[in-house]
């Protein structure tokens, strides 16, 4: 079996994994690579997408293979085409998702029914690069090349086994997956983003608990967090901040990740102690009411009397908006003049207008993410705190990252117990020399390794 990583080393997210079995070869993920743009593309200063994928492989941030794109980009690299039966997706992060939408219609892509339906939401609700759809609707002469799994379901490609593996990350619909090449009597192990510290903990216990059973021997292995501790949970922030709302006497805002659906339930529970209701934005009333559907996730109701969706003054709404607003289940909040110190108001980075017209009052502001790590991230938290003091709130940060911490990570890679590991995901995959005591591999971005004999 050989391995060529097109990204997902040393860096965090672009993940980007060719197998290449005897007969048979396969991705994992196809994301984008924020690292490598961010070198070259930021704000205003875009890939150009008028000229097909010439930006994109100008600066190496797509690899080149023949085959692996959609005709309509018409690419030509030297070298033989190349024959990829499958392209798996860990879950619907961009780090992981983000170019799937580029692929030839021949290459079917695999993903979670959740990740299908949180894909659909974005689809629907923003413009994907080149305009072209990642969840490609079937025609009367072409079906979709989407193909989706649960947990418990192989999926079989010539001498192939993958057998994906729910795990708890920040966002719902997360797979980890194990690949068995029956030729060669390899079993190779592939963490995605993980974490024991969410809402669902038990999920990630059952991927180590089956890929200890399966006898994982070579093991791909998510390090975000290998270089930090902290003992934040999730259980945490919803406590800290359901306190913390407690001692608010006017608006409390959320930013947090709009589709982080664990922070979500986070605020959610926090509004219910605190007799508030959460006023979520239309994007998240969309995908909430999409990811209803799916009783596995038992997740609130877009209807339930603690949600309700802020309607922002706009001259004109899309089609998707306007069905929400016209939803007489959904309880609508169509003036900014509500009882502030009824609600929790969901208020990303991109929102921050709606403080305008809203003109909070005796406010705290719940930021709920990371700090920032990138250069541009750091100019908007900065730009973010210059609203926070123009309209005097009270600042608090609570947050539990989407990735386990080093203690986590350790343990995870000891109870798998594989012959080698492959750090991926990380800024530091060295790091893991000094938890673990197993030979690591560290491969190069483009360079091919052989795995096995
Ligand atoms: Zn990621
Ligand atoms: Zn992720």
């Amino acid at each position: 079996m050989k391995l060529t990583p097109y990204g997902g080393i040393d860096e965090i997210g672009g993940n980007c994994f060719l197998f290449e079995a005897k007969d048979t070869s396969i991705l994992f993920d196809f994301g984008r690579s924020f690292k490598r743009e961010g070198i070259y593309y930021d704000g205003y200063l875009l890939p150009r997408t008028s000229q097909g994928l010439t930006d994109l492989l100008e600066f190496d941030m797509i690899p080149k293979i023949n085959g692996l794109y959609a005709q309509e980009f018409n690419t030509h690299f030297p070298g033989d085409s190349k024959t990829i039966q499958g392209c798996f997706l860990s879950h619907a992060h961009m780090d992981h998702y983000g170019n799937i939408n580029l692929l030839s219609e021949d290459i079917p892509v695999y993903m979670g029914e959740t990740a299908k339906t949180i894909l659909t939401s974005v689809q629907q609700t923003s413009r994907p690069r080149f305009g072209r759809p990642y969840i490609r609707p079937p025609t009367d002469t072409n079906p979709s090349n989407i193909r989706t799994f649960r947990t418990g379901d192989t999926i079989q490609i010539s001498e192939l086994t993958i057998t994906p593996i729910h795990v708890d990350h920040s966002i719902p619909g997360a797979y980890a997956f194990i690949l068995e090449d029956r030729k060669e009597g390899l079993v190779i192990g592939y963490s995605g983003d993980v974490r024991l510290h969410g809402w669902r903990k038990d999920l990630t216990t059952d991927f180590i608990q089956i890929a200890k059973k399966k006898g994982v021997q070579i093991l791909l292995m998510e390090g975000t967090n290998v270089d930090e501790d902290f003992d934040q949970n999730e259980h945490q922030v919803q406590r800290d901040v359901s306190e913390s709302i407690e001692k608010t006497d006017g608006l409390a805002i959320a930013n947090y990740t709009l589709r982080d659906i664990d922070r979500f339930r986070s605020f959610y529970y926090a509004a219910k102690e605190n007799s508030r209701k959460l006023l979520v934005n239309l994007k998240q009333a969309h995908l909430l009411k999409l990811l209803q559907g799916d009783i596995n996730l038992d997740i609130p109701s877009i209807t339930d009397p603690n949600i309700e969706v802020y309607q922002r003054p706009k001259s004109r709404y899309y089609r998707w908006e306007q069905e929400i607003l016209d939803n007489p289940e959904i309880h609508i909040v169509a003036n900014s003049d509500f009882k502030q110190e009824e609600y929790i108001f969901h208020c990303d980075f991109w929102n921050l207008t709606d403080l305008i017209d809203i003109q909070p009052q005796n406010a705290t502001y719940f930021y709920s993410h990371g700090d920032p790590f990138s250069e541009s991230g750091l100019i908007d938290y900065k730009r973010m705190m210059e609203w926070v003091k123009f309209f005097k709130l009270d600042f608090r940060q609570f947050h539990a990252s989407g990735h386990a911490p080093r203690d986590d990570l350790k343990d995870i890679v000891e109870e798998i117990s594989p012959e080698m590991l492959i750090p991926i995901h990380s800024e530091s995959p060295e790091k893991y020399k000094e938890i673990v005591d197993i030979p690591l591999i560290l491969p190069t971005r483009g360079h091919t390794i052989t795995l096995g004999q």
